[in-house]
């Protein structure tokens, strides 16, 4: 009897659980009030602090000991992996603080007037790639050595898009940033494999951005996060109270706005709405 309560009372708790993982998806999604006007007051926080703001080239530079590293500096990423009008927004603020960061993008989210404008105001661009797990879903990948064999051509894939890339912003980027998706920890393999030395020369790479000497400055590092955490490990305002030297912040356009009409239109949106709906028949057919 008691194994059979126990058993009862963890299906209950692992159905709640999942209603309210549907429900901050949702939330998320379509109900999200704009958060655009928290980014813009902590980032002018960091900025009343003292904190100046550096681009993953100016780390990169600091880190190489070609430039000296602020007293307190606040490197500012944003991957944008989808939402492009928030990626938008979120640069209209930076200009209007005065502050400037990085913002990657994936083939799927290139947008050239955006990148130039980002470029012409003197912040930076970059590619967020994504080739390795682009492999690992076309071929099946289960291991990472499943990796090796298909390297080779998963790194003229990266010359392709790089090109592509090139072709929207105008340039080769200086820097990139491995894109994380669910293929990579599938496989326990990220995409930086494939950005060796050959290929940094190739294409005037200076630094991706997982590169161990590049975060060698970096003192804390945290990410914005879904609802309802919103920060991981800890809130970006906690962060500022503990003035780390060097502070790392990567954030996300998804996590900021809910555009519900890429989050309807997009293939992403469309695959999480199904997601939603999936998940509240299960669970409504359980309850
Ligand atoms: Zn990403």
């Amino acid at each position: 009897m008691r194994v059979f309560i126990r058993h009862a009372l963890r299906g209950f708790r692992g159905r709640i659980a999942m209603l309210q993982k549907l429900y901050w998806r949702l939330h998320q999604n379509f109900l999200m009030q704009d958060r655009i006007p928290q980014y813009r007051a902590i980032l002018a926080e960091a900025k009343a602090r003292g904190y100046q703001f550096l681009t993953i080239s100016d780390l990169a530079d600091c880190a190489s000991k070609r430039a000296r590293l602020p007293p307190l500096s606040l490197v500012l990423r944003n991957d944008v992996d989808s939402d492009c009008a928030t990626a938008r927004k979120m640069f209209e603020v930076d200009k209007a603080l005065g502050i400037r960061a990085t913002y990657y993008f994936r083939l799927s989210t290139l947008d050239g007037l955006l990148m130039r404008d980002i470029q012409v105001y003197g912040a930076e661009v970059g590619y967020h790639f994504e080739e390795v797990a682009a492999a690992a879903k076309r071929y099946g990948f289960r291991e990472p050595a499943d990796v090796i064999p298909y390297l080779s051509s998963i790194r003229e894939s990266f010359r392709r898009n790089i090109k592509r890339y090139r072709s929207v912003a105008g340039k080769f980027p200086k820097t990139v940033a491995s894109h994380g998706d669910f293929a990579n920890r599938a496989i326990r393999t990220s995409n930086c494999c494939i950005v060796d030395q050959e290929i940094r020369d190739e294409f005037g790479i200076v630094a991706e951005s997982y590169d161990e000497w590049l975060n060698s400055p970096v003192t804390m590092r945290l990410a914005d996060c879904a609802a309802p955490r919103w920060w991981s490990p800890t809130p970006l305002a906690a962060a500022l109270m503990q003035n780390p030297k060097c502070l790392y912040v990567l954030v996300h356009p998804r996590q900021w706005r809910a555009n519900i009409r890429e989050n309807i239109a997009m293939p992403t949106g469309v695959s999480l709405s199904v997601l939603d709906i999936f998940l509240a028949a299960v669970a409504c057919r359980r309850c």
